[in-house]
């Protein structure tokens, strides 16, 4: 791809949107996801922020994205490019990111690099933009951002978003640092001492909604709205849970509902655990009753019964996925999942009745004092659920979150969860499909996720020396000596 094609696919990307926002303005912000388009796009996050700064008086956003092959811009020296304007990101005075997950964090280092950008925030001078941060990952470890970034606004940022453009707009630089630096929410690398609980806007705030809707996501041409936000649950592993996330926050059904254009054929119901929304059946009928297709962004096993899955059949489901992650029920109540074997062969028997194809079940190994007794018994009754419906097993290794009573935890031996997932592969052969996410990038993920800057830097020296495992391992071993 040389760069003229470089340029005709963004032409070619925007002329297939809806909804793009072309506004002049004096205070200019690159909106960057260090993810490539299509994923990016299906962020609903990505796009509240969009949304936010389009909203903001005398400020507009233009998106970039990580390119799906970083070699073609480096070989031409195309730098990345915003969608709107096709301005390169050196040229404005803010570049912010979106940051979902921790191995996200070398696509940002990347775009950075490409960009003519120092990636180190000590290397950079008032000429350079400023460098802001936010999304889920701020929800439990920001820290191996520091490096890298001049501010870190952690959780929820609608609100603070619009302080930070007022500022910007009218403060210099120092000054506008300085008072971030004590902004509740908000961190400041070298500046604010600890880090802050993460922010949360007014329930009045809610629903984040789609701005933006192209068949070239991932979620094609899918409206996507929240049904809620948080958790009421208590998951040991999980950032979103209530502790972390405040509990849960409904959106009223009718105000879900009246927020969906005319247009749009198919609709994404977003929230951390959807269907405790009490009205959820209500909601999904209306919505499948308006011809439209439906997708859920989570279903929890003990909430499904015959009324919603037949409805989701009926708005185009052809898969119901959920989530087990423990292998047995010993390893589910540890981390206190509340999900039963009588809840999930209700799940595969509601797949059965309902003609849907298949039942796919999330699936954690390596939780601590897991043994192969538990292995045994993940073998044993999936087989059982198999002979309900034909099953497919997605399996993560365990990796311990800051911001949960699990932070700290061990993440298990590279070669003992390789051992499990053979196991798990022979006793399910022909009878269960098996999807294992890499054990090798699970343990990066891993040392990310429980690293302070340290590790952020190690990131920067693994993606310098070509991000493979061993470059990876090496780059720890190193910062940690
Ligand atoms: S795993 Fe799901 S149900 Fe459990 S706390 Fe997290 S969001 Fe809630």
């Amino acid at each position: 791809m040389n760069s003229w094609n470089i340029v005709t696919q963004i032409r070619r990307r925007i002329s297939e949107e809806e909804g793009v926002v072309r506004k002049q303005a004096a205070l200019r912000i690159a909106l960057c996801h260090p993810s490539p388009y299509s994923a990016a796009m299906s962020s609903l996050g990505y796009q509240a922020i969009y949304r936010e700064i389009h909203h903001h008086p005398g400020a507009s956003a233009e998106r970039a994205f990580l390119p799906e092959d970083s070699r073609e811009y480096r070989k031409n020296r195309v730098p990345i490019l915003t969608y709107e304007s096709e301005t390169p990101l050196a040229e404005f005075p803010v570049v912010a990111f979106s940051i979902a997950y921790e191995l996200e964090l070398t696509g940002m280092l990347e775009m950075l690099d490409l960009s003519g950008i120092p990636l180190l925030r000590q290397n950079r001078t008032g000429r350079h933009p400023l460098i802001l941060a936010g999304g889920p990952l701020t929800q439990s470890n920001a820290e191996i951002l520091a490096p890298f970034v001049d501010l870190i606004i952690l959780g929820e940022g609608e609100d603070l978003i619009h302080d930070f453009l007022h500022a910007a707009a009218s403060t210099r630089r120092d000054e506008l640092l300085s008072v971030f630096s004590r902004t509740p929410g908000c961190y400041v690398p070298g500046m604010t001492a600890d880090f802050p609980e993460p922010a949360r806007v007014p329930d009045g705030r809610l629903p984040a909604i789609s701005q933006i809707l192209t068949k070239n996501m991932v979620l094609s041409s899918m409206f996507l709205v929240e049904a809620e936000r948080g958790c009421s649950r208590s998951c040991a592993f999980c950032v979103m849970r209530c502790a972390a996330s405040g509990g849960m926050r409904l959106v009223p059904t009718e105000k879900v509902f009246g927020l969906i254009p005319e247009g749009a054929r198919r609709v994404g119901l977003v929230g951390a655990a959807v269907t405790d929304h009490p009205r959820i059946e209500e909601l999904v009928r209306k919505i499948v009753e308006s011809g439209r297709e439906i997708g859920l962004s989570s279903l929890r096993a003990d909430r499904l019964n015959k009324e919603l899955v037949q409805l989701l059949a009926q708005g185009g489901y052809k898969t119901l996925t959920t989530a087990s992650d423990g292998a047995s029920q010993r390893l589910r109540d540890l981390v206190d999942r509340r999900i039963t074997e009588r809840h999930l062969i209700n799940a595969a028997k509601l797949v059965r009745d309902t003609g849907l194809q298949r039942l796919k079940l999330y699936m954690m190994i390596g939780l601590p004092g897991e043994t192969m007794e538990d292995i045994d018994e993940l073998i044993r009754f999936s087989i059982d659920l198999s002979g309900i419906a034909p099953l497919v097993l997605s399996i993560s290794p365990f990796v311990a979150k800051r911001n949960t009573p699990m932070n700290g935890e061990p993440f298990e031996a590279i070669p003992l969860l390789n051992l499990k997932l053979s196991a798990i592969r022979d006793g399910l052969k022909g009878k269960v499909e098996i999807k294992p996410a890499s054990t090798r990038w699970a343990w990066v993920e891993y040392k990310l996720a429980q690293g302070g800057e340290s590790a952020g830097l190690a990131a920067m020296d693994a993606w310098k020396s070509g991000g493979n495992f061993s470059s990876w391992k090496h780059a720890f071993a190193q910062r940690e000596a």
